[in-house]
């Protein structure tokens, strides 16, 4: 059966070599088994007929039997014509089935007052309902209530040009089966399946193609899923546990000089309670002798980075360096300040290390860093480059894990003899079964409290032709005391135009607010420029700052407590999340207003509502989820632990994914070796899935 399922696709009945390269080229498909497991999107029950007086132009599919009452044929230009068929079915009603290619083989083919089956979309042209294109057969050919549940497969339009359609493929995936009469091998154990009810995978596979109906489909869908995400489960607790027993992690045992003296003498606040929580986390995984992997977790403002300092002080109390990684340069810049604020008046030396630090300035910070003097690096994944040697490099904290998956994660190791341990941050919170896929190696810790004082921010959506009642709040906040930001789209592909508008945008702003003082902020800029900008507003000499999104993860100014966001519906969720954690972080009730224009997609309003609805992170990241689909959230691929998933959803099958985990989590518990005969069937399936997917490579 094995070699069957590897059989090149050309030698399937019906293929040869020109729909080969087809299936190759467009879906992807090269051998019997790829075809197997190329699921259809949808199925339309065939064992229904309509009678024409029930049809309306909006049914997805209907099927009618009757016959041709007459055909008629209307000349479009000098070679094409449209030929109609009127078509009753003994109701007394007649539709119109149309051809805009193909009608001269229609009326030949097809003769008047023969009984036929016609299937396809109903539309309603002249008052009457109408099929184009239909699928014609004769009555006494289709037996019904055998077709069930008709399967329906994606094509591309190169595809279809060459008739290679959702019924071409059907007819293959129906000699298919035929081909394969040996049970598919299963890949779940007897346990599994008995336990949950799941059906056979040689019964999955055919009635995901084929199902009686919608109950059984679903059955099928609910097993295939739940194998898939049963094997990226199973894959990241054997490598979680894998590298529990092959690294040792350094101990830190001492919580010294420096940490006292930071938190004595240079905190400038009380911790939170949530932030005392997780330095206490990380402290016991510091001393524990395994190395730690953890995600912490929490919303934008609640205080991620000093948790990240605290810890990163223990490790130099120990005598051990420690590094932060930022996935852009103005990032890495701004942690460097941070940073160097908070440490002021401390004898700690911090160098930052971006692609832009070349030269001699370069040269002294690798030096630091192999003798050991510099002891904080902040830097961009160019720390990560094998350039990068550090005396004894002992925790590395990673802010913004999105971009930052497991192999670069792994590739940190080779920069000392044990692992540092790790501590990831990510801004925007994760969902849990998203986290339980993508971190699923990791521990977690979340900050669910924000420092004292801040009060929820207010969010307002306006359209664009309310401005000017906006600009006059915007004037009353301002002689109130505060700041305000006004924040463009830029985004890469419209960059230029983007930018004009942010000019233009400016030069009109600068207009309507002659009595106060504006900054401008973009990308584009020169650091020098942007920085002596941003300066200006944090100092309170300008009132407004008008930016693009690099303020998204940029300044903390109290005082600004005015968010307005322009083309709101140009953003993603957890972009305008991130924007609006930039106010509210003073003493004074702060707003965010998203402006956008009037008419908007679905899926923006539900954006724009839900933003108006709430401020916690986790709502907005599941909304986002949800909406978006995992496979756009930006590391999904980089991850390196998922495999392609094919049918299960992560967003829509959380409870699958956790099903998953926990069946996962019992077996490697109970041999955590991946050893054991009792489960040699799944140890032997995922090696084989290993083998086909180039992510894992970089991991073992
Ligand atoms: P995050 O990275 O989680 O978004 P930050 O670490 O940037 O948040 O912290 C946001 C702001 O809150 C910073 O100005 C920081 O100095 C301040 N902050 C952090 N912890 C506290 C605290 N316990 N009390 C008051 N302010 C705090
Ligand atoms: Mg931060």
């Amino acid at each position: 059966m094995q070699s069957l399922l590897q059989q090149d696709i050309q030698f399937l009945p019906g293929v040869g070599p020109q729909r080969k390269k087809m299936l190759n080229e467009e879906l992807g498909i090269t051998s019997y088994g790829d075809l197997l497991q190329y699921f259809p999107y949808k199925h339309v029950d065939r064992s229904r007929l309509y009678s024409i007086p029930e049809l309306t132009g909006d049914m997805p599919f209907v099927q009618v039997k009757g016959h041709i009452l007459s055909f008629e044929t209307f000349k479009m230009s000098a070679r094409k014509e449209r030929v109609v068929a009127h078509f009753t079915d003994g109701s007394g009603k007649v539709m119109d089935l149309t051809w805009f290619n193909g009608g001269k083989y229609a009326k030949q083919n097809y003769a008047i007052g023969k009984e036929y089956i016609v299937f396809g979309r109903p539309n309603v042209f002249n008052g009457r309902i109408n099929v184009t294109h239909p699928d014609i057969d004769a009555a006494d050919k289709l037996n019904l209530s055998a077709m069930g549940m008709q399967p329906y497969y994606n094509t591309t339009e190169k595809m279809k040009k060459m008739g290679l359609n959702s019924r071409s493929i059907e007819r293959l995936t129906k000699t298919l089966l035929d081909i394969l009469k040996a049970p598919l091998p299963e890949t779940l154990p007897a346990f599994i399946t008995d336990k949950l009810h799941l059906m056979s995978r040689d019964e999955a596979l055919r009635k995901i193609h084929y199902p009686q109906n919608a109950k059984e489909l679903e059955r099928a869908r609910v097993r295939l899923k739940f194998e898939e995400l049963f094997f990226v489960q199973l894959n990241i607790l054997r490598y979680a546990s894998d590298q529990r027993r092959k690294y040792r992690g350094y101990i830190f045992s001492k919580v010294g000089d420096i940490f006292n003296d930071f938190y004595r003498n240079h905190l400038p606040f009380q911790l939170t309670e949530a932030q005392k929580r997780v330095i206490r986390e990380i402290r016991k995984d510091m001393g524990s002798g395994r190395q730690m992997n953890r995600l912490l977790q929490g919303d934008v403002g609640s205080g991620k980075t000093l948790v990240a300092l605290m810890s990163m002080l223990i490790a130099l109390d120990n005598g051990y360096q420690a590094c932060i990684m930022a996935p852009t340069e103005i990032l890495a810049e701004q942690h460097l300040q941070t940073i160097m604020e908070f440490l002021h008046g401390m004898d700690i030396r911090v160098a930052l290390l971006t692609g832009i630090v070349k030269g001699k300035r370069r040269q002294e910070i690798l030096d630091g860093l192999l003798d050991g003097t510099v002891q904080i690096l902040i830097g961009t994944h160019a720390v990560i480059e094998d350039t990068v040697q550090f005396a004894r490099l002992g925790m590395v904290v990673v802010d913004e894990q999105h971009r930052f998956g497991v192999a670069q994660r792994a590739k940190l190791w080779n920069k000392s003899t044990n692992p540092p341990h790790v501590l990831v941050m990510t801004a925007t919170p994760i969902p849990r079964t998203l986290a339980m896929t993508l971190y699923g190696d990791l521990d977690v810790s979340v900050i669910n409290e924000l420092p004292p004082g801040r009060k929820p921010v207010v969010t307002q959506h306006v359209y664009d032709r309310s401005l000017p009642s906006l600009y006059d709040s915007i004037r009353n906040q301002i002689h109130q005391g505060r700041q305000v930001y006004i924040v463009f789209p830029l985004i890469e592909e419209s960059e230029k135009i983007d930018l004009k508008n942010l000019e233009d945008g400016f030069e009109v702003l600068t207009q309507v607010f002659p009595e106060f003082r504006l900054s401008k902020v973009h990308g584009k800029m020169k650091p020098a420029d942007k920085e002596a900008e941003m300066q200006k507003f944090v100092r309170g000499e300008t009132q407004i700052l008008v930016a693009t999104t690099v303020i998204e993860v940029g300044v903390n100014v109290p005082n600004a407590s005015v968010m307005v966001i322009l083309e709101a519906q140009r953003f993603g969720l957890s972009q305008l999340h991130q924007l609006r954690g930039r106010v509210g972080r003073g003493a004074d009730q702060s707003y965010c207003v998203l402006v956008t224009c009037y008419e908007l997609s679905a899926d923006t309003r539900k954006r724009i509502d839900i933003m108006c609805e709430t401020n916690d992170g986790f709502r907005i990241a599941e909304a986002d989820l949800k909406l978006r689909g995992p496979g756009d959230l930006e590391g999904t691929q980089q991850s390196g632990m998922a495999f392609d998933l094919k049918i299960a959803d992560i967003a829509r099958d959380g409870q699958l994914v956790q099903m998953a985990r926990d069946e996962a989590q019992l077996i490697i518990d109970d041999d955590p070796e991946c050893v054991s005969e009792r489960y040699a069937l799944l140890w032997h399936r995922l090696k084989e899935l290993r083998k086909t997917n180039i992510n894992w490579g970089a991991i073992s």
